[in-house]
């Protein structure tokens, strides 16, 4: 039977010395909320946007979040108690599975973000009716907000990368800072808050009279952009609705940059970003 040699190193071989590997200070899972990223149907762009914070993202992960639950990065099969779930993409109603979900996530969840467009108001996956490859039995697919009740919205397809970062570390603070940053937190998530309320009820005459009519549009063109039945053209700087070609999905409406505009944002928005650059050094 042979027997193990031990190793030699022959004398004249430097060794490397080893590199001390420094202990990174790590912040107590009990200090940091539990979040997670609830896929569903969408394209995935934002959990690009999200990873697209880049040194953020270790960030946040190092200091503010325990990331409990994403079907991409966290090899957990059952939704688990979340303090924020993120949620893409909408419910399509034939899938008993996704329909479970996101009622899970809601039961198990303090705050519920819808974050982009498809989670939001449907996006393009509203209109999918049969036929794609991977999932020919999908037929029709809805917003969240039409399942469950919904805290807040991030709107855009996608989102910015920033956007998604600054509510994660607002929530942060809602839930773990002092009280002087659980009120600037608040003021920062109302308006998306608010959003969320309005969910799919409003429509291009919400546009119209809150925003056009008050003066705060500033003729961007994202309105008629996200419009899925063209019901809105762009003419002289402005948006002009078609209101018999309007099928009022809210998309118009959440999308506006200026919509949600906040003069209490406004207001505080020297304090908000100190305190997010704050959070990110
Ligand atoms: S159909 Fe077009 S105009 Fe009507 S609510 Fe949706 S995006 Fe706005
Ligand atoms: S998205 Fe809002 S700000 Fe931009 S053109 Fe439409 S109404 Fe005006």
């Amino acid at each position: 039977m042979a027997t193990e040699k031990s190793a030699t190193i022959p004398s004249d071989v430097k060794m490397e010395k080893k590199a001390e590997v420094s202990k990174k200070e790590e912040k107590s899972v009990s200090n940091k909320i539990k979040a997670g990223h609830v896929h569903l149907s969408g394209c995935t762009g934002c959990l690009v946007a999200l990873a697209d914070n880049y040194q953020g993202l270790f960030k946040l992960l190092d200091d503010y979040v325990d990331w409990v639950y994403d079907l991409t990065l966290a090899d957990v099969r059952h939704i688990p108690e979340m303090d924020v779930a993120l949620v893409e993409g909408s419910v399509c109603i034939q899938d008993h599975e996704s329909v479970e979900d996101i009622k899970t996530t809601r039961n198990k969840s303090k705050i519920v973000v819808a974050v982009g467009g498809c989670a939001c108001y449907g996006n393009i996956t509203r209109f999918a009716r049969g036929g794609q490859h991977n999932q020919p039995q999908h037929e029709s697919y809805v917003p969240i907000g039409d399942l469950i009740d919904v805290d807040v919205y991030i709107p855009g397809c996608a989102p910015t990368p920033q956007q998604i970062r600054n509510v994660c570390v607002m929530a942060y603070l809602l839930l773990m800072g002092t009280e002087d940053q659980k009120k600037l937190a608040a003021n920062y998530l109302k308006p998306l808050m608010n959003l969320a309320k309005r969910g799919t009820t409003a429509c291009f005459c919400d546009l119209m009279t809150e925003v056009i009519n008050q003066g705060l549009c500033m003729g961007c063109g994202t309105c008629a952009a996200a419009c899925p039945v063209r019901a809105i053209t762009h003419e002289w700087g402005k948006p002009q609705g078609q209101r018999d070609l309007c099928i009022k999905c809210g998309a118009c409406y959440s999308q506006c940059p200026r919509s949600w505009y906040s003069f209490d944002v406004m207001n505080e928005f020297e304090g908000i970003m100190e305190i997010i650059d704050g959070a990110m050094k």
